[in-house]
């Protein structure tokens, strides 16, 4: 055998995630491992809760990063809140909703589905009509930023209605953190989760959370053990609870942890409103430029996401072969149509770090050569 080390060729990251990591964060990942009960690792990582707390807008002392992805963040959410027999309302305007769908039914959990067009926001007179004739509802769930589809729903007025109605929420944000507004407390939300290769431009595989009191209120009179060991806050919040002691539950993924810590300081560095304004002003260059090729935006201007941008795939075009060339040609990687939107979009991610005017630049250069 003669496998030698592995090196990935350079490539400008965007689709949908994961977007180009900040060189900062990479370098914090490359310094030395110490133990995760390490008191100057707990330390690190009480800084990693204040940083989580600001992007989160929220003051919730359950608010930590989960060691595993943003699918892990989900489950987390919805093994802990949900017991068998119980209702939970998902709102579906694409692939994600699909996927909470069927962690409620893994639950053993009733999901009850309000579907919407994939493309669209999730329309709040649904659920509202769809709470009336189920006022046995306990759980709202729905995704606040449509990584599949680039659209983005109004949380704050989700929220409002579901708590109007005595349920709890639980609010994906995977795409959405650090990149358009997100206010936990504000906005009244009892569970989120999010990802750390998107907005944050971390590398993948952390997710972070966080949970209100009437969230852990509800974890605290559960009839029945959370079927996942891993995933059971009850156990987790040993090492993360607010009692300040770290108790082990599972080796933490240390550089990892470090890689987030700085993508953090570089948000609060950049401030949250600055980020947000940052991802908006390179959206409407993208856009600019699209609409000068003739090409058009999927998603309606007021629910559009500036971090994913999903273009119309015009006629006669081969998806493929444009990507395909994308990729070899220029080293840039976007993302295809998953599921329904399957040949129909493409979706072009500004996120984090590679929300950029150069990046806007790089795209509509490369994609108007490639496609005459
Ligand atoms: N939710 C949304 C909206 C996503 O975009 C993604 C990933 O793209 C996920 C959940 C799952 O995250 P991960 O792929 O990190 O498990």
């Amino acid at each position: 055998m003669s496998i030698t080390s592995f090196h990935p060729p350079a490539r400008i990251l965007m689709g949908p995630g994961p977007s180009d990591v900040n060189p900062r964060i990479l370098e914090a990942m490359s310094r030395p491992t110490i133990g995760h009960l390490d008191p100057v690792f707990i330390a690190m990582m009480d800084e990693m809760k204040t940083l989580l707390q600001y992007a989160f807008q929220t003051k919730n002392e359950l608010t930590f990063p989960v060691s595993a992805p943003g699918s892990a963040g989900m489950e987390i959410c919805f093994v802990n809140l949900l017991e068998p027999g119980d209702k939970v309302i998902i709102c579906q305007n694409g692939v994600f909703g699909g996927r909470m769908k069927e962690n409620a039914e893994r639950c053993g959990a009733i999901p009850v589905l309000v579907e919407d067009t994939w493309g669209a926001a999730v329309d709040p007179n649904k659920l509202e009509e769809t709470l009336k004739s189920h006022p046995d509802t306990k759980v709202v769930a729905f995704v606040h930023a449509e990584t599949s589809t680039g659209a983005c729903s109004d949380a704050k007025t989700l929220v409002e209605i579901a708590r109007r109605h005595g349920c709890l929420t639980i609010v994906d944000t995977v795409t959405s953190l650090g990149g358009s507004p997100v206010k936990v407390d504000e906005w009244g939300i009892d569970a989120i989760y999010s990802g750390s290769q998107k907005c944050l431009s971390c590398t993948p595989g952390l997710s972070p959370v966080s949970f209100n009191e009437r969230a852990i209120e509800r974890i605290r009179a559960r009839q029945t053990k959370v079927q996942s060991w891993f995933l059971d806050l009850s156990l987790v919040m040993g090492y993360w609870g607010g009692d300040g002691k770290r108790a082990y539950h599972h080796t933490a993924p240390i550089n990892a942890l470090y890689g987030l810590h700085e993508a953090l300081v570089v948000l609060q560095e950049e401030g949250l409103e600055n980020a947000w304004e940052r991802h908006q002003r390179n959206h409407q260059a993208l856009r600019a430029g699209i609409e000068a090729m003739g090409l058009q935006l999927a998603v309606k201007e007021k629910e559009r996401l500036p971090q994913l941008n999903a273009i119309t795939i015009p006629a006669g075009v081969d998806d493929a072969a444009v990507r395909a060339r994308l990729l070899q040609e220029y080293g840039l990687e976007i993302g295809a149509g998953l599921g329904e939107m399957a040949g129909k979009l493409w979706r072009v991610g500004l996120m984090g770090y590679g929300s950029n005017p150069r990046n806007v630049l790089i795209f509509l250069g490369a994609l108007e050569t490639v496609l005459h």
